[in-house]
C-alpha cells in the first residue's frame, strides 16, 4: 500500500495523517507538539473537554456516524467508569484506523488519555482485531514509551488520577466490531451482539458506564482541543465535520488512505487523490462506506463525502472505505462474494440472519451457476426485505443492502445469467479465480 496522503488542502484539512515517515515515534509526535493537548486537558474540567467534543460537532468514524460529544455526555455517572476503543476494523475495503495505529499510534494513545481523564475511567481498553499482529505490537510498544514518560500507570502532573490502558486482542471475528459483542468478548463471553437497553453508557465493561469510540474518533481529540472545538467545526458541511480518513481501493491508480475534509466530493477523492482509473478500465460503480453500503453510480461521482450527502445520494458514509468497481467485474459474483463474508460472519444469534443470510448466498450462488429460474432473482429481493431491519443487529442489513442495491442498479446482469445460464463475464472478472467455492462450503441450495 503506498505511503498515506493529506488532502492539499492548508491546515486545519490535516488532522490525523499529518506527517511524513513511516511511523511516528513518541519523540517524534512530542517534536510535533504531541501530548501538549493532554497537559491543557488536566487544567480542564470533564464538562469543558465534552463540551469542546460537543461544539466540535465530531461524529463517529466507525460507521454509525453518532456524535462524539452527546455520546460522552450520556454516560451513566457512576464510578468506576470505563474507556473502550473499538480498534477491530475487520469491514471490508477499510484498513484506516489500521494505518493511523501503525503509524500514528501515539494520536490515538493521547486521545485515550484525555477521554480518560474526562470521565476518570477506571481503566482504558483498546480492543484490537485479532489479525492485526503489528499494530498489536506498535500499540503495545508505544503505551510502553507513554509509561516511561509518566503518562500512564502514574498519577497525571498536578492531579491524583492515574490512567492505565490494556491492549486487548480479539480472536478475528467481524461481529465484535458491533459494541455490544466487543463489550460481550471483552467480558470474558462469546461475542454476539445483545439487544440494548441497556447501552454501553450504562452498563458496558464489567457491566459498568462504558465510553466506547472509534480509533480515528479518539485520535482525532487531540486535533479537536488543539485547535478549539468551534475551530474543528468550521471545516466540513453543516451535519459533517472537521476531516476524515478514507480507505479507497480497487482498480484506481494510488490506492491508500486519504484524509480530506467532509466538504470534499468522493470525484476529489477517486480521480484527484487516487488517480482515476487504473490500465485505462471505465468505472462500473464504486461502494462509498465500506462493503456494507449500497453502490452508487458513475454519474454520482460529484456527491459530497458528508454523512446527510451520501445518504442524500442513496447509500451511506459507513466506516469511510470506498471501493471502486471496473467495467471487467461481475457484479452478480460481487454481491456473492459480498454475501460469502457476511454469511461467514453470522453470528447465529436470530433468525432473520441466521436463516436469510445463507439463503441469499445460495441464491446468489445459483444466479451466478447460471441455475436459477427468472423468478429467483425477485425471490432475492424477496428475502432481502425479511432480513432488512429484521435482526439483532446490524450484520442482517449489510449483507441485504449492498445485495439489493446491485439488483437495482444491475438487473440486466442478473438476467444475462439466468437467460444464458453461465456468468457472461466470467473470464474477464478480477474475481473469476475465487470461484468455484468448495462444496463443504455450500449451505442449503434452494430447490
Ligand atoms: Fe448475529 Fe446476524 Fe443476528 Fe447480528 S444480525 S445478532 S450477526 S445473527
Amino acid at each position: 500500500m503506498p505511503r498515506a496522503h493529506t488532502y492539499p488542502d492548508p491546515k486545519p484539512g490535516d488532522v490525523i495523517l499529518d506527517f511524513v515517515g513511516e511511523r511516528r515515534t513518541i519523540a517524534d509526535y512530542e517534536a510535533a507538539g504531541g501530548y501538549r493537548q493532554l497537559e491543557r486537558a488536566l487544567g480542564m474540567s470533564d464538562k469543558d473537554i465534552v463540551d469542546a467534543l460537543q461544539a466540535s460537532n465530531l461524529r463517529g468514524r466507525g460507521g454509525a456516524g453518532f456524535p462524539t460529544g452527546r455520546k460522552a455526555s450520556f454516560l451513566a455517572p457512576p464510578h468506576p467508569r470505563y474507556l473502550v476503543i473499538n480498534a477491530d476494523e475487520s469491514e471490508p475495503g477499510t484498513f484506516k484506523d489500521r494505518e493511523i495505529m501503525l503509524r500514528n499510534p501515539h494520536a490515538l494513545i493521547e486521545g485515550v488519555l484525555i477521554m480518560s481523564w474526562a470521565i476518570r475511567a477506571a481503566q482504558a481498553f483498546i480492543y484490537i482485531r485479532g489479525e492485526y499482529f503489528t499494530e498489536y505490537e506498535v500499540l503495545v510498544d508505544a503505551v510502553a514509551e507513554a509509561r516511561e514518560r509518566g503518562w500512564v500507570n502514574r498519577p497525571l502532573p498536578g492531579t491524583d488520577y492515574t490512567p492505565d490502558i490494556v491492549v486487548h486482542r480479539g480472536a478475528g471475528a467481524y461481529i465484535c466490531g458491533e459494541e455490544t459483542a466487543l463489550l460481550a468478548s471483552l467480558n470474558g463471553f462469546r461475542g454476539q451482539p445483545t439487544a440494548k437497553p441497556p447501552f454501553p453508557a450504562v452498563a458496558g465493561a464489567y457491566m459498568r458506564p462504558t465510553l466506547l469510540n472509534n480509533v480515528e474518533t479518539i485520535a482525532t481529540v487531540p486535533a479537536i482541543l488543539a485547535m478549539g472545538g468551534e475551530a474543528y467545526a468550521a471545516v466540513g458541511t453543516e451535519q459533517s465535520k472537521g476531516t476524515r480518513v478514507f480507505s479507497l481501493s480497487g482498480p484506481v491508480q494510488r490506492p491508500g488512505n486519504y484524509e480530506m475534509p467532509l466538504t470534499g466530493t468522493f470525484r476529489e477523492l477517486i480521480e484527484g487523490l487516487g488517480g482515476g482509473m487504473a490500465d485505462g478500465r471505465a468505472m462500473k460503480c464504486f461502494i462509498p462506506g465500506g462493503s456494507s453500503t449500497p453502490a452508487l453510480l458513475p454519474e454520482q461521482l460529484d456527491t459530497g463525502l458528508a454523512f446527510e450527502a451520501v445518504q442524500a445520494a442513496g447509500s451511506m458514509a459507513g466506516s469511510g472505505a470506498v471501493i471502486v468497481v471496473d467495467d471487467r467485474t461481475c457484479m452478480v459474483q460481487f454481491g456473492l462474494r459480498v454475501a460469502e463474508f457476511y454469511r461467514h460472519e453470522s453470528c447465529g444469534k436470530c433468525t432473520p440472519c441466521r436463516e436469510g443470510v445463507p439463503w441469499i448466498t445460495s441464491l446468489l450462488r445459483r444466479i451466478e451457476g447460471g441455475e436459477a429460474k427468472d423468478y429467483e432473482i425477485d425471490l432475492l429481493l424477496n428475502v432481502c426485505d425479511r432480513v432488512e431491519g429484521k435482526c439483532l443487529c446490524p450484520l442482517g442489513d449489510a449483507c441485504a443492502m449492498p445485495v439489493r442495491s446491485y439488483v437495482k442498479l444491475f438487473r440486466e446482469e442478473f438476467e444475462a445469467h439466468v437467460r444464458l445460464g453461465h456468468c457472461p463475464y466470467h473470464d474477464m472478472s478480477p474475481l473469476s479465480s475465487l470461484y468455484p467455492m468448495p462444496k463443504s462450503l455450500l449451505p442449503l441450495v434452494p430447490a
